[in-house]
């Protein structure tokens, strides 16, 4: 089957977040089920310097008021489609903001651009012939696919939409409306209209065949006024076409026996090998010793991440005994308190503030305890990691955490299914207990190591999730008629 997937960032040609990772990695895991997945996203700078002998596949006159180009190029086996406009996306910066951190203006342009060029590979296929079966956007940034592709000949060609962030929904001035090409009958509350404005993200949802989310809890939060970040009416709405379908991870990629960016390679049976990342951590973190739980961080700095409550209790966690390494960036407040922290408890808590991938997989490698304490999280993907590399995952108690860590109450430790610890809801009292509990574990040895290999042994892969994606796939190409 044929399926063209468009998002607005794939590891490993641009990353920012967990979206890049699944797109990366569904083209791979979905060959497994006889799916042809091509995969559609912006020429940013980043990504052009990547590509190697590229073919022309579709040209635009005038896509969105500029010219632009697809470029078809196989990288480790995975079919790109770039779509160079540079116009659009020549320019410094990230994906979506400029080298100072600021919003381009023109994102809508941007993106609306990348829709409709998928819009246009669904109705006229590639210049080599290919045509997609099934259309699958991800996030606002594609989700006026399905919107463009129901005004062409590719009406009848199903789209699914996954939703990685309910938060991000694309939400711009209605003066932006004329200049994306659809009918006026669009701007309406059935359409794209959002309380005047115009929303991509609603757009998709309105408009999609299907609507996958990336955990089945997830799926049910963003039902409600609580989690549907006013968009649980339509959600509700179109319950029947709604998907909870949790993410897994690049195993090859996320593999402690091969792992080339650790000190030091091990598997569950060899796990005293791990105390080499331990330590290569601890010197990076500049950590005063090495005793104690390490508790570790990979994450945006933002309010949805819980970093305000984590900042609130870093005194608690290095009264308690343990220790506390961060990665990340974000607001600049949140920031600045986890910076005060760091020096208020040198050689306990340290901070790298960036993007940094390599480093990424040694804090999995070299912690005890990945800590997650996101106030809504729709998959999550540092826990995924933690469990594959034997770092604990402490989490709070909501959407994909909730989905993929077994808390370690007494019921699962006595039947040994447990893999981490969940804490409800994400306040410093309940932050703390949870961190209490884990640092009572990690105290014993053989329960600490129990629950490292617990975690090591769980299915992390793409393998189950995979097979549901192309059962949904199947599912929609069905001819009506098969369908009761
Ligand atoms: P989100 O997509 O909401 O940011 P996820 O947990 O789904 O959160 O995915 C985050 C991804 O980004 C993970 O692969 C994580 O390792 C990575 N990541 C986050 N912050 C950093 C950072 N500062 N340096 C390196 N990798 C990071």
């Amino acid at each position: 089957m044929k399926v063209l997937s468009v998002a607005s960032e794939v590891y490993p040609l641009i990353k920012t977040g967990g979206l890049a990772d699944v797109a990366g990695a569904l083209p791979a895991a979905l060959a497994a089920h006889g799916v042809d997945m091509r995969v559609l996203l912006p020429g940013y700078k980043q990504v052009k310097a990547k590509l190697r002998k590229p073919n022309r596949a579709m040209e635009f006159d005038d896509l969105l008021g500029v010219s632009a180009v697809i470029l078809a190029c196989k990288i480790d086996g995975v079919d790109y489609l770039v779509l160079d406009a540079p116009a659009l996306f020549d320019r410094d910066g990230g994906p979506y903001t400029d080298g100072a951190g600021a919003d381009h203006p023109d994102n809508w342009r941007r993106f609306a651009a990348l829709c409709r060029a998928a819009a246009m590979i669904a109705e006229e296929g590639l210049d080599d012939g290919w045509t997609p079966e099934i259309v699958h956007a991800h996030d606002w940034q594609a989700g006026l696919t399905p919107v463009y592709m129901q005004h062409g000949r590719a009406a009848a060609t199903p789209t699914v939409i996954t939703v990685h962030n309910l938060a991000f929904q694309g939400q711009f001035g209605p003066d932006i409306f004329p200049e994306l090409g659809l009918p006026q009958t669009d701007f309406t509350v059935d359409g794209i209209e959002y309380y005047g404005d115009v929303s991509f993200l609603k757009g998709g949802l309105q408009m999609a065949s299907a609507i996958t989310t990336v955990s089945p809890t997830y799926a049910q939060e963003i039902r409600t006024p609580a989690f549907g970040m006013g968009l649980d009416g339509l959600i509700n709405a179109r319950a029947g076409a709604l998907h909870g379908i949790v993410n897994g991870i690049d195993t090859q990629v996320w593999n402690p026996a091969t792992d080339t960016l650790i000190a030091a390679n091990y598997t569950f049976s060899k796990l005293k090998k791990r105390q080499a990342n331990r330590k290569a951590l601890a010197e990076r973190f500049g950590f005063a010793d090495t005793d104690g739980p390490v508790f570790t961080v990979v994450s945006r700095l933002t309010w949805q991440k819980g970093i305000d409550v984590l900042a609130e209790i870093a005194a608690d966690l290095v009264a308690m005994g343990g220790k506390l390494a961060v990665l990340g960036a974000g607001d600049q407040a949140l920031e600045g308190a986890l910076l005060a922290a760091a020096a208020r408890h040198r050689g306990h808590v340290g901070l790298v503030i960036g993007y940094d991938e390599p480093l990424s997989h040694l804090m999995q490698a070299g912690g005890d305890a990945i800590l997650v304490p996101s106030r809504f999280e729709p998959c999550g993907l540092t826990q995924l990691y933690g469990l594959r590399y034997g770092n604990v995952p402490v989490v709070a108690r909501t959407g994909g955490l909730a989905d993929t860590v077994i808390d370690a109450n007494e019921a699962a430790s006595a039947a040994r299914v447990a893999t981490g610890f969940q804490f409800a809801p994400v306040t410093p009292d309940s932050l703390r207990e949870a961190l209490r509990r884990a640092i009572r574990a990690f105290a014993d040895p053989q329960i600490w190591a129990r629950l490292q290999n617990q975690g090591m042994r769980a299915d992390v892969s793409w393998d189950r999730s995979a097979l549901r994606y192309a059962a949904l796939y199947a599912e929609l190409v069905a001819p009506k008629s098969e369908n009761p």
